[in-house]
């Protein structure tokens, strides 16, 4: 199973210029003073999932970019790269980053939103389970759900839901011999 080990970013958010944030274990906690960027390392990590900005707390993809919060951008781009390590130690590195529109790189190699996000997929990252990354203040919305809603995200994040008709099937069955 893939983890994250490493995050890159250069004029994203609150990191001017090119940074590295990282590297990190399979369990990592991020600790510092309101406002320092803790949520803005999951803003980075969710950006280079594909994210819409709506979802990292900006109106306008161009609001990510270092400065642009106060309307002084350091620059017209903004990139984030996340780098995964396998197993095996192999590191895949996926990098979006923002101009007029977004461009998504998979080891350097230019590829569309879809292609992108299929390849995240077969790493076990997936984008489309909207809890997959807790962001502040979900805890308790997660805590808040009903049982059935729960297990539904729960099934989402753990690709259970594949498994599910056979498992009734299967299930049927037993009951019946
Ligand atoms: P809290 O503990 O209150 O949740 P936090 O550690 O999660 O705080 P963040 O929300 O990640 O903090 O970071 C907020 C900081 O990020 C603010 O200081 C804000 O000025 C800065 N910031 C946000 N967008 C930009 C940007 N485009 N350019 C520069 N700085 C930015
Ligand atoms: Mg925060």
């Amino acid at each position: 199973m893939s983890y994250l080990k490493q995050i890159e970013v250069e004029n994203f958010k609150s990191w001017r210029g090119k940074q590295v944030i990282g590297p990190f274990m399979r369990f990592n906690c991020i600790i510092g003073t309101n406002g320092s960027g803790k949520s803005n390392v999951m803003d980075a990590v969710s950006f280079a999932m594909g994210e819409r900005a709506a979802a990292l707390r900006v109106k306008h993809p161009e609001d990510l970019i270092h400065g642009a919060h106060i309307g002084q951008p350091v620059s017209d781009t903004a990139s984030v790269a996340i780098r995964f390590c396998d197993d095996e130690d192999q590191e895949t590195v996926f990098s979006r980053t923002i101009k007029a529109s977004s461009e998504y790189r998979i080891n350097g190699v230019r590829l569309t939103l879809a292609e992108y996000t299929e390849e995240l997929q077969k790493i076990g990252i997936v984008t489309k389970a909207q809890n997959c990354l807790v962001f502040q203040g979900a805890v308790e919305s997660i805590a808040l759900k009903d049982p059935k809603e729960r297990t539904k995200m729960l099934e989402c994040i753990s690709q259970s839901k594949e498994f599910a008709t056979e498992y009734h099937k299967k299930k049927e069955a037993l009951l019946k011999a």
